[in-house]
């Protein structure tokens, strides 16, 4: 089957989260399912930078005509991806976030940049590149929310379409005057169409007129469906209650690989787990931290926002402090959560650390020396930080929420004497409880055959994505779409 994937990141080419790593990785999996994939991005300067053998295709004409600029459809392989990059450069030729302009607000055109994205997707779904016309076309999140949207109002023969949501807090609002300029019929208007409390929403264009919905873990397509977790999305979400389901994130098994990562200091295997002492004092070096082989070293690799908590760890630090362990953060986001770690690293020198940016190459030294990672999200819609503990014998410290229940086994009475666990859960999620899983966690870290047993246990988990891919794969083969 031929599958047109579309998205606004995908690793290595573009990367703002978790998102990218997925549209990244899913082509090579299912490439072992008899898939061939194409994957659509803007032609963002990062991308545009990595095309060097690229051939020039024709840009639809539609799109042409929707955009009225110049543009061109750009053909490339970059690490084994089969990419298609929108280059309209009045678009997308911007420096700085793919979303937000230097103001830090979203740039005013986003929904002409995504509707021109969606529409290309659509354009290619209904025979645009004659010679590879996909069976279905896989829209990523809010930015290609329209492509389902554009090909439910086409006429004739079209693929089946589906709308996978990596995190439903990005609804992609934008005005619902502009329905007209995103050449969207005016029967699109409405609550059974875009509308979403009185804007359009580009989101929900996919999440009303794909033939399929999913989400990233079986546990967030529980929590979507209620009140509590469906960010308004709700209502709608249980009508099509039929069409949704949950399918876990893999994580890119050769990229992170403790064995052969080449952005490690020493590289390790479950046999061979005092390799990670090197890393671990690479990384308490990095951090400002102490030399101190036997702290209990707390890492945190994120998105320093409401969304993962990350406040809450603020409030309890004490927990953390008292049991003489360490923390060493890595992230970026809301300035006053920024402002909260850089204080704490200041008040606390040599146990608390806190490097504010993005950077890959400390991401992977994180993993491979922090002994516990936290990730104390408040939604989590499948999260990879915790994957990629797993496989570095990082023992993952998570709430009890959306992925993060899936993925990590508690270590409860139960699994610790079965010797199943592979990490530590809490909920509800507050201050109070992920002080007590702090504590927890170093008691567990007291006891060292526990611990290499729940290190062993994490690191011998299938985080791939096979099992993953084999699911969409099969997804795909049962969408129908309906007679024309
Ligand atoms: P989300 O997509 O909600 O941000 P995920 O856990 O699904 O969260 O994915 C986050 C991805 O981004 C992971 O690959 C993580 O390693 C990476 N990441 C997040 N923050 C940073 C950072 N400051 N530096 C390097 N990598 C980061």
């Amino acid at each position: 089957m031929r599958i047109l994937s579309v998205a606004s990141e995908a690793y290595p080419l573009i990367k703002t989260g978790g998102l990218a790593d997925v549209v990244g990785a899913l082509p090579l999996a299912l490439e072992a399912e008899g898939m061939a994939v194409r994957t659509l991005v803007p032609g963002y300067p990062r991308v545009m930078l990595m095309l060097t053998d690229a051939i020039e295709l024709k840009l639809p004409d539609a799109v042409a005509a929707q955009v009225g600029s110049r543009g061109r459809l750009l053909a490339a392989w970059i690490n084994g991806l089969d990419v298609l990059v929108l280059d309209i450069p009045a678009l997308y030729d911007r420096p700085g976030s793919p979303y937000l302009g230097p103001d830090g607000q979203d740039w005013p055109d986003n929904a002409l940049r995504f509707a021109a994205l969606a529409r290309t997707a659509a354009e290619i779904g209904i025979g645009a590149l004659p010679d590879w016309v996909p069976d279905i076309v896989h829209a990523h999140d809010w930015q290609a929310g329209l492509a389902p949207a554009y090909l439910h109002y086409h006429d004739g023969p079209r693929p089946g379409t589906l709308m996978t949501v990596h995190n439903l807090a990005f609804p992609g609002k934008v005005p619902l005057e502009l329905l007209t300029d995103m050449q969207l019929p005016p029967e699109a208007l409405g609550m059974e169409g875009v509308e979403f409390y009185g804007s359009l929403s580009m989101l929900k264009a996919g999440l009303q007129f794909a033939d399929r919905i999913t989400t990233v873990s079986p546990s967030y397509a529980a929590e979507i469906v209620t009140s509590d977790g469906g960010m308004g999305f709700d209502g709608l979400l249980r009508e099509r209650g039929q069409a949704l389901s949950g399918i876990l994130n893999g994580i890119d098994t050769i990229d992170w690989n403790p064995a052969t990562d080449t952005l490690l200091a020493e590289r390790y295997t479950a046999a061979t787990i005092a390799g990670r002492a090197t890393n671990k004092a690479t990384l308490q070096s990095r951090m400002g931290l102490a030399q101190d082989a036997s702290a209990l070293l707390f890492g945190v690799v994120s998105r320093l926002t409401w969304q993962k908590g990350l406040d809450m760890l603020l409030e309890a630090l004490p927990a953390l402090l008292d049991r003489g362990a360490q923390l060493a953060v890595l992230g970026a986001g809301d300035p006053v959560i920024e402002a909260g770690f850089r204080e704490a690293a200041a008040a606390y020198p040599g146990r608390i650390g806190c490097i504010i940016g993005y950077d890959e190459r400390l991401a992977h030294t994180m993993q491979a020396g922090a002994d516990a990672l936290l990730v104390p999200s408040r939604f989590e819609p499948c999260g990879l930080t915790q994957l990629y503990a797993l496989r570095y014998g990082a023992i993952p410290v998570v709430a009890r929420v959306g992925g993060l229940a899936d993925t990590v086994i508690d270590a409860n009475p139960m699994a610790l004497s079965n010797g199943v666990a592979t990490g530590v859960q809490f909920f509800p999620v507050t201050p109070e409880t992920l002080s007590a899983a702090i504590a927890q966690t170093a008691n567990l870290y007291a006891d060292r055959p526990a611990w290499l047993r729940m290190q062993a246990n994490g690191m011998a988990t299938d985080v791939s994505w096979r099992g993953p891919a084999q699911r969409y794969a099969a997804l795909y083969r049962s969408i129908r779409t309906p007679a024309v």
